[in-house]
């Protein structure tokens, strides 16, 4: 099958576009580069193109019949969605509609979109069910959940065949090696605290030991960046198959707290890491952990990568082959 995966040089979608190529599709990958990186965009073929210009991807899709488009191309910082709104609802929510535009005029009706826990908000329960309320605290949640609407319109309207996959902390990267995190600024935990590990940072500065958890630190459910490409091929191929369109939870359904994380990267690194408590960082909740039983029940989706040394084993391999 011909493939579209938008965004494919970043750090979800490269390892995508890897699976899909060794799946023997033919991927075209199209990122423009702003936060992506053009060594990672190894697998399918590579369009630097950018979803604001409408000319070129209506140009792309007249040159293919893309039997499905995987879109992961979004800004994804929260605090920089807090600072400037405007860039994250252009990018984020007016780019993709530009997207369903010409998907739509061009008949390729399947669409698995990256969404985010952050369209939760605050947590009201212990772990998070797709029908938990949607009340995203920030502009970079905010636009997720407008996708997710748009996306609902679509499909009622236009027959848009869809999935939101709501991707709690993606983490981890390939086993070989090739493809891993490389966001600049970094502000994801495990990356920095495999840089200081490996001597790029002096410490690890954690956010919070107060909150109300057992060790007093945030607990986040990590889930392996191949675990998420794996439910991105379920999803795709249920909606292939006629499936339902609906959001999806992705996580590992245990939480790990900033603590453990250190000290598990710790022993798998057998570096010190040295770690200073600062305050909160605005905007973090106490918990934040999936519950995917709808994913696992009705996708058939397994996570292989669930142990939380093998996400940082994998990441710590990347972050040595890298340097
Ligand atoms: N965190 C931290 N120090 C850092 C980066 C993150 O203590 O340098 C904490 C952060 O406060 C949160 C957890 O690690 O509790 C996961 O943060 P991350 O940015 O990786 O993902 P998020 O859950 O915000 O999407």
């Amino acid at each position: 099958m011909q493939i579209l995966v938008v965004g494919g040089a970043g750090y979800i979608g490269s390892h995508m576009a890897k699976w899909l190529v060794n799946d023997g599709h033919e991927v075209v990958v199209l990122d423009n580069l702003s936060t992506g990186h053009a060594t990672a965009a190894r697998y399918g073929r590579f369009v630097t193109g950018d979803l604001a210009n409408r000319a070129g991807l209506e140009s792309l899709f007249a040159r293919h019949t893309f039997a499905a488009v995987m879109h992961f191309g979004a800004f994804s910082q929260v605090a920089e969605s807090m600072a400037d709104p405007a860039r994250y609802y252009a990018n984020n929510v007016a780019n993709t509609l530009n997207l369903l535009e010409v998907m739509h005029a061009h008949d390729a009706p399947v669409l698995v979109f990256s969404s985010t826990a952050a369209v939760y908000g605050e947590p009201e329960t212990v772990s998070l069910r797709e029908d938990h309320p949607l009340r995203p605290i920030n502009p970079y949640g905010r636009s997720k959940r407008m996708v997710e609407e748009i996306l609902e319109d679509y499909g009622k309207a236009y027959g848009l065949r869809w999935a939101a996959l709501r991707y709690f902390n993606a983490a981890g990267a390939d086993p070989d090696g090739e493809l891993g995190e490389q966001h600049d600024p970094e502000t994801h935990l495990i990356p920095i605290i495999l840089q200081v590990a490996a001597g790029k940072r002096s410490e690890l500065a954690l956010y919070g030991d107060d909150y109300d958890t057992p060790d007093g630190t945030c607990i986040r459910d990590y889930v392996h960046v191949l675990d998420l490409c794996a439910a991105h091929v379920r999803a795709m191929e249920h909606l292939l198959a006629g499936g339902v369109s609906r959001a999806w939870n992705l996580g590992n359904g245990s939480g790990f707290s900033v603590a453990e994380v250190l000290s598990v990267a710790r022993s798998v690194t057998g570096k010190e890491i040295p770690a200073r408590v600062m305050p909160r960082r605005p905007g973090d909740p106490a918990r934040l952990v999936a519950d995917s039983a709808a994913a696992r029940q009705l996708l058939g989706w397994e996570t292989q990568f669930a142990e939380l040394e093998t996400i940082i084993h994998h990441a710590w391999y990347w972050e040595r082959r890298r340097r």
